[in-house]
Parts: C-alpha cells; sequence; structure tokens
C-alpha cells in the first residue's frame, strides 16, 4: 500500500490530498497546527489515517513527529506555506514577514525531508513533491508579493540541490506548481478546484520516478519553465 505524508492538511489542497489520498486505500498520514482540528479530522477519517500536530518551522517537533511515524514512507508533499505579509514590495516591506514568510516556504520543506529522510530511506520507491508555485519563476519578471515570489523561487534552488544529493539514493524529488486554486490562499475567483488541483497533484505522486528527479511541474503534468 502506497504511504503518503502531507504537511499542512488541515484545509486547501492539503486536505484534498488527504480525502483523495484515502478514496485510493493509500496509507496516509499528514500534519496540522492546531490539536482541534488534528481531533476534527481523527473523527473525518477514523481508519488508515494518522494526523500529526506541529510548526513546519520547529525542527524539534519534526523530529520527533518523523520518530513518531516510524516505518517506511513512499510519498512526502511539502504542502504547508504561507502567502507572506500584507506590505511586501520592494519598497515597503515588512522584512519580519518576509522573513516569516521564508522560514515557512523555504527552510521548513528542507527541515521537513531531513526529518522524514530515515522513512523515506526505507521505501523501495521514495518521492519528495514540494508543492512551489509559478510566482517563483525567475523567466517572468512581475514584483508584486514579492517576498512570496522570492521564496518559492528560493525553495526551486533548493529541492533541485537536494534532487542532485538525493539522486545516487534513488530518491526523486520535484517542484509542482499546484495551479491557481480555491483555497483560502488563491481566493474564490481561481481557476481550479482544490478537487482538480489534487487530483492532479496525485496523478503525479503516483506516477513519479528517479528519471523524473529535479523537475517543475504543473498539477497536470506539463513542465513549467524556471
Ligand atoms: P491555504 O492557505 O488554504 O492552506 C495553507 C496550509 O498551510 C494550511 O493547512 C496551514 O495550516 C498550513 N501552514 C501554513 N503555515 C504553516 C506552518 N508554519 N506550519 C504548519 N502548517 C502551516 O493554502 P493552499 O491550500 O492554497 O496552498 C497550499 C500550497 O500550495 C502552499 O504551499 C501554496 O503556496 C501553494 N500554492 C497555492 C496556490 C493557490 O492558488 N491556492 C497557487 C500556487 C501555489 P493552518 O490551517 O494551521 O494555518
Amino acid at each position: 500500500m502506497t504511504s503518503l505524508f502531507v504537511t499542512g492538511c488541515g484545509r486547501g489542497i492539503g486536505l484534498e490530498l488527504v480525502r483523495q489520498a484515502m478514496d485510493l486505500g493509500w496509507d496516509v498520514a499528514g500534519s496540522v497546527r492546531d490539536p482541534e482540528v488534528a481531533v476534527s479530522l481523527e473523527r473525518r477519517f477514523p481508519e488508515r489515517f494518522r494526523v500529526f500536530v506541529f510548526d513546519v518551522t520547529d525542527q524539534q517537533a519534526l523530529r520527533d513527529a518523523a520518530a513518531a511515524y516510524g516505518g517506511s514512507l513512499d510519498i512526502l508533499v511539502n504542502n504547508a506555506g504561507v502567502i507572506g505579509p500584507g506590505r511586501q514590495s520592494t519598497l515597503d516591506m515588512d522584512f519580519d514577514g518576509f522573513a516569516e514568510t521564508l522560514a515557512v516556504n523555504t527552510l521548513a520543506p528542507l527541515r521537513v525531508v531531513q526529518a522524514f529522510l530515515p522513512n523515506l530511506r526505507l521505501s523501495g520507491s521514495p518521492r519528495i513533491l514540494t508543492i512551489s508555485s509559478i510566482m517563483g519563476r525567475m523567466s517572468y519578471a512581475k514584483s508584486d508579493r514579492i517576498a512570496y515570489r522570492a521564496s518559492k523561487a528560493a525553495v526551486n534552488k533548493v529541492m533541485q540541490g537536494l534532487a542532485t544529493d538525493l539522486l545516487a539514493d534513488g530518491i526523486a524529488v520535484r517542484l509542482l506548481h499546484p495551479g491557481w486554486v480555491r483555497t483560502d490562499m488563491g481566493g474564490p475567483g481561481a481557476d481550479i478546484t482544490p478537487q482538480e488541483s489534487a487530483a492532479g497533484i496525485l496523478e503525479i505522486a503516483r506516477t513519479t520516478t528517479i528519471a523524473d528527479t529535479g523537475t517543475f511541474v504543473n498539477w497536470d503534468g506539463t513542465t513549467v519553465p524556471w
């Protein structure tokens, strides 16, 4: 049975990934920050689902969760993310908010990978998918929400490096744009539903092999230019 761990699974794309992976019969686990959300998820998915409570910026909590998870993990999805502070233009920056955005969107995915690496190494087909965004593309010069854009551009570089470093171990590392999705972050006017996005992401997760490592793909499987 395929095992999956999704960070930030209490709402949005993460919740839908969990719901659909449960329907596929996978062995599903995920993380939330709020213990009350954890309780409601446990009620909603009483079988084959394990929920862990941690903030992705908390290194010790991540290590504890990975140890408690125990055993083999096939697919890790770095999904948790933030859009960043209200003031995030290059000429008017909330620097504390910028630092927090980098901590969650850029540093935390690597922290999560490092914590769960022992579990991934036990899998016969380990895959790491980090949800990035086309807003981080270097080939597209726009300046709105620059803290968010910079955090996603930086996580692309970090994960590209990780793909190189884990190649010999046979651990595939990919970056994924989930589409413009109708969640709290994407807003009600976005292009696609969380259901459509999650279905695409799970199909990519299911079919990813080490031959795909180091690539940046859209939710529909097409390549995203860096
Ligand atoms: P939501 O805002 O709906 O959900 C964000 C999730 O991340 C929540 O579960 C939230 O938990 C969690 N999270 C935020 N900060 C932390 C933290 N410090 N520790 C643990 N969990 C945290 O966003 P989406 O579902 O739309 O986005 C999911 C991913 O997709 C993000 O990485 C986002 O950047 C990316 N993305 C989304 C797009 C869109 O159109 N929606 C487009 C491109 C990329 P909590 O409930 O506790 O706040």
